[in-house]
């Protein structure tokens, strides 16, 4: 690879392509200066994806990592109701790469190409980062910062007692790609098959920016998150910061055809959608009067979109989940995903003895 220097420029060089109203000043001085504006307020996120826990360079094509490096954080804006602008990345490099060779520069152009190719989709500017190396494996931290109209961000405690619980899209076509990318299966993209769209979807997902954007703008949801760790795990934030509990139907969980390659046993295959991660679908809760104007903006986005359960109070303070299918009412389990279990993998076993090993992080687990 070339030197520092030259790694940032060529970065500078694509950034600078981008150009935004809000920016003062972007690449290339100490810091990066933003305008503010009258009436906005400014969200800020960040995610670290590490080489081994989060993703594997085995199955990992680099573009669709560029791509997923930005895709997670502007899934965070976008769960917020605001619209992204600016990016940040800083990468930890491992030494190996930092030889001259010429396969870490072809890695590191497909992993830009495929992080601009998103940060032009949605308009959004790099506007800074920073290098380091690392003695092992890759580092991607990815900040994104995004604006929405002052008071407008959407919560994950604004959940009300009686809300419809809604959703767009599909869930459980990541885990399956995840699944069978630890299996073997590898990205083919002259392959046109199910297979091939669950690895897409979980190496390449698309987050759904429009639609919270639209949404918040519209003041449409009380509560919203975005799926990363699971449909069941990430209602259950929703229910604790709000202190309320949620019912979920059975039959109406939109369950990705890719889930069919996981499991066609009705029971386990529900327990692996709702428990599998990084769907990088919105959950979110709304007035059932409401319901048509969502029902609207996720057809202008053209999202599925489905209407899920409701909230109800908690129980004796108890946020629980319920599920329920034909006349029967019953606790939910939640398997999703945890970096630090109480009790690592002991309990997520007994407690979920069908579920196959899910995201990254566990299979990395299991592998070393
Ligand atoms: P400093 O030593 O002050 O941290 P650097 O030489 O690391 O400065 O960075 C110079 C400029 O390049 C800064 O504006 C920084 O934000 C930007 N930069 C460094 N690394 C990256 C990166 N990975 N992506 C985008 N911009 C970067
Ligand atoms: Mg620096």
């Amino acid at each position: 690879m070339q030197s520092e220097f030259d790694f940032i420029k060529q970065i500078r060089d694509q950034a600078a392509k981008a150009s935004a109203p809000d920016l003062i000043l972007g690449i290339g001085d100490d810091a990066a200066v933003l305008r503010e504006r009258e009436g906005r307020e400014t969200l800020v996120t960040v995610d670290l994806l590490v080489e081994e826990i989060d993703f594997k360079l085995e199955y990992a094509p680099p573009r669709r990592l560029g791509h997923k490096a930005l895709a997670v954080s502007l899934s965070d804006i976008a769960a917020m109701g605001a619209a992204p602008s600016f990016s940040l990345l800083t990468l930890g490099i491992p030494k190996q790469f930092q030889v001259s060779n010429p396969e870490s520069r072809i890695f590191f152009d497909e992993f830009f190409a495929g992080y601009f190719e998103l940060a032009e989709e949605y308009s959004v500017t790099l506007i800074g980062g920073d290098i380091s190396s690392t003695p092992d494996r890759m580092t991607i931290d990815s900040i994104v910062i995004g604006r929405c109209r002052a008071g407008k961000a959407v919560r994950r405690d604004g959940a009300k007692i009686g809300d419809s619980i809604y959703l767009t899209g599909e869930i459980g076509a990541s885990a399956a790609g995840l699944r069978l990318l630890l299996d073997g299966a590898r990205v083919n993209r002259n392959e046109d098959s199910l297979t091939q769209s669950a690895l897409r979807a979980h190496l390449k997902p698309e987050p759904r920016v429009a639609f919270g954007g639209r949404i918040g703008a519209r003041g449409l949801a009380h509560s919203m998150i975005d799926l990363s760790d699971g449909l069941a795990q990430d209602l259950a934030h929703i229910c604790e910061e709000s202190g309320v509990a949620a019912v979920v139907d059975f039959d109406s969980i939109p369950m990705a055809d890719e889930v069919g390659l996981i499991s066609t046993e009705p029971e386990a295959a529900f327990e692996f959608a709702i428990n599998g991660g990084e769907d990088f679908e919105l959950l979110l809760t709304a007035n059932r009067n409401d319901e048509d104007g969502l029902f609207e903006a996720a057809a202008a986005c053209d999202l599925r979109f489905s209407r899920i359960g409701e909230i109800i109070p908690a129980n004796q303070g108890r946020p629980e989940l319920l599920l329920r299918r034909g006349g029967e009412v019953k606790p939910l389990s939640i398997c999703g995903f945890d970096h630090f279990p109480p009790s690592p993998d002991l309990t997520r076993a007994a407690a979920c003895p069908k579920l196959p090993l899910q995201r990254s992080h566990i299979g990395a687990k299991f592998d070393r």
